[in-house]
C-alpha cells in the first residue's frame, strides 16, 4: 500500500521525529496512587482543580484523601468551566498565582485538566494572556522553561489530554477556539483510572469515543513529518510535527479497539469491560496526536462549537447551549476524509478495515468512500447528530463557520490536502448531513 512509502524523503523536509512519551499510570483503582505520585514529585502544597459538577462525586474526594494522607497540604478550586474561555484560563491562573502552590492535580474532562496546564503556566510565568497563544491568534511564543509538576487524572474517555502538551480555550473576542501548545504544559504524570467511565451518561460516552477515533484517524492521515518544512532549530521541531512512525503505533492500537468496543461502551447498560477499553484506546489515541497533531476536523471543530446557538445534548449540563467537543469534530470527518482520501488512500482504507468496514472489493478509489461511510455507520449506531446540520447549522451559517475555522492554520496546514477557505466551506456544504 502507498502508506509503506509514506514517510519518504522530501526536499526541505524534516528527516528526524521527535518521541515525547507521556508518564501514564492505567488501571482500575490509581486515583488513590496520587498523594504517593505527588510526594514522590516534591509537591507540598498542591492545587486540586476540577469542576463543580465532578466535585462532589467520589473520583474527587479518592484523589483528595490520597493527597492529604500522603501529609500534603491541598487546596481545592471547583470553579473550572466546561469548555474554557480565556476568562476561565485567568480566573484559574489567578487562584493559582495567589496560592504559592509547588504542585497542580486536575481531576475532571479535558476541559479541566486544558485549565490547570494554562493556569501552571500563568502563575509560573506570568505574562500577558495572548503571549503563549497559538499565532497567528496569539504571540506564539516558546514557554519560558519548566512548569511545577501537574498530576492529570481523567474522567472521560475523551481528551487524551493527560497525555498533551495542548490546552485549549474560547477566545470569547473572537468567539473562536484555539490553544496554547509547548512541550512544558504536559503533565508530569497522567493517573487513568478506567472505572471513572462506568457511570458516565451514554451521550457523553458516544461524544468522548468520537473525540478518540478522530484523534487517531486524524494523527493517522496527517502530513507525514518529513513533508513539513524543518524547523529553523531542532529544538523549535513543533509538538504537532506530522504522522510520524511512533504515532502511528498508538492510532492503529486504538483504532482496532474502537472497532471492536466502541458500540457496545455506547449502547449497552453493563458494557464497562467495553469503557474500560475505549479509556485505554483514549490513552494510545492522545499520546498520537501528542506526537504528531490532528488536522481539519478539530480545525472545523472549534467554530462549530464556538457558534453554538440553541443546541442541548441530552447527559449534558441544562440550559446552557453547547456541542460538546468529541460531537463538534465528528459532525466533520466524513466530509473531510471524502477530502482527504485522495492523498492517502492506503491509510483511509487501512483505518476503515480496523474500524470493522468491510474491504472486500474495495480499492483505493473507494478509500474516502468506504472511512466516511463507517464513521457514519457509528454515528447512527450511537444516536450522534446527523453532520452540523443536526446541531443546527445550516447554508446560511457556512461563511460564519468557515471565517471562524480558517485562522486555525496550525491544523488545516496538517492534513495530507492543501485546504483553501473554498475548500473549507466546501468541507462544511458536505457536511451538513450524511443521512
Ligand atoms: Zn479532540
Amino acid at each position: 500500500m502507498a502508506c509503506c512509502h509514506y514517510f519518504a524523503p522530501s526536499d526541505g523536509g524534516d528527516t528526524a521525529f521527535s518521541v515525547d512519551a507521556s508518564a501514564i499510570t492505567f488501571g482500575p483503582g490509581v486515583l488513590s496512587e496520587a498523594g504517593d505520585h505527588a510526594a514522590a514529585l516534591g509537591m507540598r502544597r498542591v492545587a486540586l482543580m476540577t469542576d463543580k459538577t465532578l466535585a462532589v462525586l467520589p473520583h474527587v474526594a479518592i484523589v483528595r484523601d490520597s493527597l492529604i494522607a500522603a501529609g500534603l497540604d491541598v487546596v481545592l478550586y471547583d470553579e473550572v468551566q466546561v469548555e474554557p474561555t480565556d476568562e476561565s484560563f485567568l480566573a484559574a491562573a489567578r487562584f493559582a498565582s495567589e496560592g504559592d502552590f509547588d504542585g497542580y492535580v486536575s481531576v475532571g474532562g479535558g476541559s479541566v485538566i486544558d485549565t490547570c496546564k494554562a493556569a501552571n503556566l500563568y502563575a509560573t510565568y506570568p505574562a500577558d494572556f495572548l503571549t503563549y497563544v497559538n499565532a497567528p491568534i496569539g504571540g506564539g511564543q516558546p514557554v519560558p522553561g519548566p512548569l511545577k509538576p501537574h498530576i492529570a487524572c481523567p474522567t472521560t474517555c475523551g481528551t487524551g489530554s493527560e497525555c498533551t502538551g495542548i490546552a485549549i480555550f474560547d477566545l470569547l473576542a473572537m468567539r473562536a477556539k484555539t490553544g496554547i501548545v509547548s512541550r512544558r504544559l504536559r503533565p508530569a504524570q497522567g493517573l487513568v483510572d478506567p472505572t471513572c467511565t462506568e457511570t458516565l451518561p451514554k451521550n457523553v460516552v458516544a461524544a468522548s469515543a468520537f473525540d478518540v477515533l478522530s484523534h487517531a484517524l486524524e494523527s493517522y492521515t496527517a502530513l507525514p513529518h518529513s513533508q513539513r518544512v524543518v524547523a529553523k532549530r531542532p529544538s523549535l521541531r513543533p509538538l504537532s510535527q506530522g504522522a510520524n512512525p511512533w504515532s502511528d503505533l498508538g492510532c492503529r492500537e486504538a483504532l482496532r479497539l474502537l472497532g471492536r468496543n466502541m458500540v457496545p461502551a455506547v449502547v449497552e447498560t453493563d458494557g464497562h469491560a467495553a469503557r474500560h477499553q475505549l479509556m485505554w484506546a483514549a490513552t494510545l489515541a492522545g499520546i498520537a496526536f501528542g506526537n504528531a497533531g490532528c488536522h481539519a476536523p478539530h480545525g472545523m471543530s472549534y467554530s462549530v462549537s464556538g457558534l453554538v446557538r440553541d443546541f442541548q445534548p441530552a447527559g449534558y449540563p441544562v440550559g446552557t447551549p453547547i456541542v460538546p467537543h468529541g460531537m463538534s469534530v465528528i459532525v466533520n470527518a466524513p466530509s473531510v476524509f471524502r477530502y482527504t482520501a485522495p492523498a492517502c488512500a492506503g491509510r483511509h482504507l487501512e483505518a476503515a478495515g480496523w474500524l470493522g468496514a468491510d474491504l472486500r472489493g474495495a480499492g483505493e478509489a473507494d478509500a474516502g468512500e468506504v472511512l466516511a461511510n463507517q464513521i457514519i455507520a457509528m454515528m447512527k449506531a450511537t444516536g450522534v447528530p446527523n453532520g452540523i446540520g443536526g446541531v443546527g447549522y445550516g447554508e446560511a451559517d457556512i461563511e460564519a463557520l468557515t471565517d471562524g475555522a480558517f485562522p486555525q492554520r496550525r491544523l488545516f496546514d496538517n492534513a495530507p490536502r492543501n485546504i483553501s477557505k473554498d475548500d473549507l466551506a466546501g468541507l462544511y456544504r458536505s457536511a451538513l448531513s450524511y443521512w
